[in-house]
């Protein structure tokens, strides 16, 4: 129950992530109790209908018993294992050869981290490593994708392409670079393959600038998540996997909202065979119900930094809780509902998903819908002919929340008024009915506003 003594211990005490200290106090927190399939129940009672996974995360839906049990049984035998000083356990050894067989072809190591923010951060270690080691110890700069999101770590922050990330926090650090994000509906092209011709040449450029010899790596998601849900046009990442071979610089693509089954493959990189040279994943890797991530590499990285000039001594990185056994247990079964029936299930329900985002376009608010799998975005402008976006300071993004909120739904705006969807892998059209249902009373809502109406 959300007594005011919650919401006021809440408020003097703990600091949620990427928020508005203020405005949260302001505002007070919104006490989430219980889950049941893609059902929340807040303090209030109320029943939400969540159209965001959690966090884009809780792939498998709430109250996954058998997901349960498998904790249950791993914590009653063996709740910790280190991995240090040659220790293992059965389930973080069998969950690295299942991402293998799961994966490219490329990938065949696995580090386990605790989510995307430290993979992201095991990688930038791995890459340092590996270039030191096989004597290209210029090669360390990075570059990334403007709107990409790559964690908030000390230096990953700054691999991040998004403002809120970097302002008074110090980065990007002199080594890393951002190119411009592949958005069609917001870029100066007229078609996909000039935004891809134009993206490549950036790409190219950028890496002239800085030198060949200088850059280590191209860092991006198949499909922008934080930054609002831009999905590239077909051909791209394919076009930047050539651009980067090319080049000399490694390919790391950042799966960590895309895997496991979010975009209609159990990675995003089958729509176009990529063969990354290294991969990041969380998430759907537990589907939330424990925390953990993981970064894949190819045999010629993980035999650079083995065998390189350092080989007698240890490679210095690493995490107590890197490889638990508990969250192993959990993505193995997590894993194994995807590969039962789950992922297929997504695939089906994908197209009727897209035509009800398609039939949001006739709404007066709606400039842009767009997806790949059950990973989509409605973006709102205050004018559909010129695309214009509402006035930043009037935090409309915050507004439509509340309102959703109001009608017992759950998406996530973004700052620029995009709305992003991320439902469970196992929504079905009934569930999907509800959601659009909703969304429309919002939006309708939102239209009657004297501040937006006064925008438009
Ligand atoms: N990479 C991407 C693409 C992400 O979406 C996220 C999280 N939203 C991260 C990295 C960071 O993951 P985490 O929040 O688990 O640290």
């Amino acid at each position: 129950m959300q007594t005011p003594a919650l919401t006021e211990l809440d408020s003097r005490y703990l600091i949620h992530p990427v928020s508005n200290f203020r405005d949260h106090q302001k505002k007070g927190v919104k006490i989430l109790e219980s889950g049941d399939g893609v059902w929340l129940t807040a303090a209030d009672g109320e029943r939400y209908l969540d159209a965001f996974a959690g966090l884009w995360c809780v792939n498998v839906g709430y109250g996954q018993q058998r997901v349960v049990d498998a904790a249950v049984k791993q914590m009653q035998t063996l709740p910790y294992a280190t991995g240090y000083f040659g220790f293992g356990s059965e389930p973080a050894i069998k969950l690295a050869e299942k991402l293998v067989s799961m994966t490219p072809d490329s990938l065949q190591h696995v580090y386990f981290s605790l989510g995307g923010t430290d993979a992201i951060d095991a990688a930038i270690r791995y890459i340092t490593h590996y270039y030191n080691a096989i004597g290209k110890p210029t090669k360390k700069h990075i570059i990334s994708l403007k709107r990409g999101y790559h964690g908030s770590s000390g230096v990953g922050a700054g691999i991040t392409g998004l403002p809120a990330f970097h302002t008074n926090f110090d980065v990007p650090t002199p080594s890393q670079h951002h190119i411009s994000c592949p958005y069609l509906y917001r870029s100066e092209f007229d078609t996909p393959e000039a935004l891809i011709a134009a993206s490549v040449k950036e790409l190219e450029d950028k890496v002239a600038e800085i030198g060949a010899d200088n850059v280590a790596a191209f860092f991006c998601e198949p499909v922008v998540g934080s930054g609002g849900v831009v999905v590239p046009p077909k051909g791209w990442l394919k076009a930047i996997e050539q651009t980067c071979k090319r080049l000399g610089i490694l390919l790391l693509l950042d799966e960590v909202i895309t895997g496991f089954g979010r975009t209609g493959k159990m990675f995003a990189c089958e729509h176009e065979d990529i063969q990354p040279d290294l991969m990041t994943m969380a998430k759907g890797l537990t589907s939330g119900y424990a925390p953990m991530g993981a970064v894949m590499m190819s045999d010629e990285i993980f035999n650079g930094i083995a065998d390189g000039p350092n080989k007698a001594a240890v490679v210095g990185h690493g995490q107590t809780y890197s490889a638990h056994p508990v969250s192993a247990a959990v993505a193995l079964e997590v894993i194994s509902i995807y590969e039962e029936g789950l992922l297929a299930h997504a695939q089906n329900v994908e197209p009727y998903f897209k035509a009800k985002l398609e039939a949001c376009l006739s709404h007066p608010l709606v400039g842009d819908v767009r997806n790949l799998g059950l990973l989509g975005a409605v973006e709102l402008v205050a004018d559909k002919a010129t695309k214009r976006q509402f006035n930043p300071a009037l935090k409309l993004s915050e507004t439509i929340a509340d309102i959703a909120w109001k009608h017992k739904l759950i998406f996530r705006a973004f700052g620029d008024n995009i709305l992003g969807f991320a439902p469970a892998l196992s929504f079905t059209e009934a569930d999907f009915d509800t959601l659009f249902e909703r969304l429309q009373l919002t939006l309708d809502e939102v239209l009657a506003l004297d501040m937006v109406k006064q925008e438009m």
